[in-house]
């Protein structure tokens, strides 16, 4: 295949390592979307030891990647919809997230945990319901979808106190002591640095004029063999070693530009060797975990 997809497991172990020893407090590594790209059997293989649970989307991802016979540990699953059974959840050790009183009642026998609204507005329940909430379930954890200092505050306010076990912090607060309560629960936090993917160039040379659909200018360029179908943009990669453009993007190939000495063979990294998601997400208009997830999966993986 001209795509290769390396997945640096060691890298995520070490950032798994150093949140907890900078927070000091439990791991909830978030494994949702097959961990970002990455694949979510092979990164809680990696670092079972030091989760205290995962956190994905939906119970389906914690039993198709069979997360409580791999590492004894339970998934909270952020959305439940009707059509998952309480029994099954218990059978897979799959904790629910629960925002409204009939889902509380419907999940207790399953140790739901609470998800509090601090302005996120998605699957969560608002502060003035949380006793309410209480009162259906016995209910020993709550979190909030927090990306704000204020969010996080907010809710500590609302349930500091109370008993609970709490969290808040993603990666977005990793650097906010006050929101790291009893877990942090990152997910691109652990991943970045960890993927390197790279296309060989099928053809190099020189142009004549404008080139491509666009009409676009550049002295030499390539191509590589992923197009929109796979999820390319125009943006930046590196090519041995120099930053260079992905200018124009087909439907199953891509036009990068390329230096002189380039030639047909040639790596083209889209993510890893200096390259981060989030600067392609700059230049994509999109969150640095979309650019990951896109970039992750265009191809197999191995793992190192
Ligand atoms: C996805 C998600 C996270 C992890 O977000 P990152 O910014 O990638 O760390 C944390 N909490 C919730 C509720 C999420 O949905």
């Amino acid at each position: 295949m001209s795509i290769r997809t390396k997945v640096n497991l060691a890298m995520v172990r070490r950032h798994a390592e150093e949140i907890r020893a900078k927070t000091g407090v439990d791991l909830i590594p978030v494994l949702k979307a097959d961990a970002y790209g990455l694949g979510a059997v092979a990164v809680a293989d990696a670092i079972s030891d030091l989760s205290s649970g995962w956190y994905v989307f939906r119970p389906s991802e914690a039993i198709e990647s069979r997360l409580w016979d791999m590492t004894g540990r339970s998934t909270i699953a952020a959305v439940v919809l009707p059509e998952d059974e309480p029994q099954q959840l218990l059978a897979n050790h799959i904790r629910p997230g629960v925002w409204d009183a009939a889902g509380a009642a419907r999940y207790a026998i399953c140790d739901p945990v609470l998800c509090v609204d601090t302005g996120m507005q998605r699957f969560a329940c608002p502060i003035e319901k949380i006793n309410e909430m209480r009162s259906r379930a016995p209910i020993a954890e709550a979190f909030t979808h927090a990306v704000k200092r204020e969010q996080a505050e907010l809710f500590r306010q609302a349930l500091g106190g109370s008993g609970l076990r709490m969290h808040a912090a993603g990666s977005a607060l990793l650097d906010e002591p006050g929101a790291w309560l009893d877990a942090v629960r990152p997910g691109l936090a652990l991943y970045h640095d960890a993927v390197r993917v790279s296309a060989r160039l099928v053809q190099a040379h020189d142009t004549r004029g404008t080139v491509g659909y666009g009409g676009f200018s550049c002295q030499r360029v390539g191509v590589i063999l992923l197009g929109y179908s796979n999820g390319m943009r125009v943006g930046p990669c590196v090519v041995n070693g120099r930053r260079q453009q992905v200018m124009e993007v087909g439907m199953q190939s891509s036009y990068v530009s390329l230096d002189a000495s380039d030639v047909c063979g040639d790596e083209v990294v889209l993510l890893g060797d200096g390259l981060s998601p989030g600067e392609v997400a700059r230049s994509w208009g999109c969150s640095a975990q979309q650019a990951l997830l896109t970039i992750a999966r265009m191809g197999e993986k191995v793992y190192e």
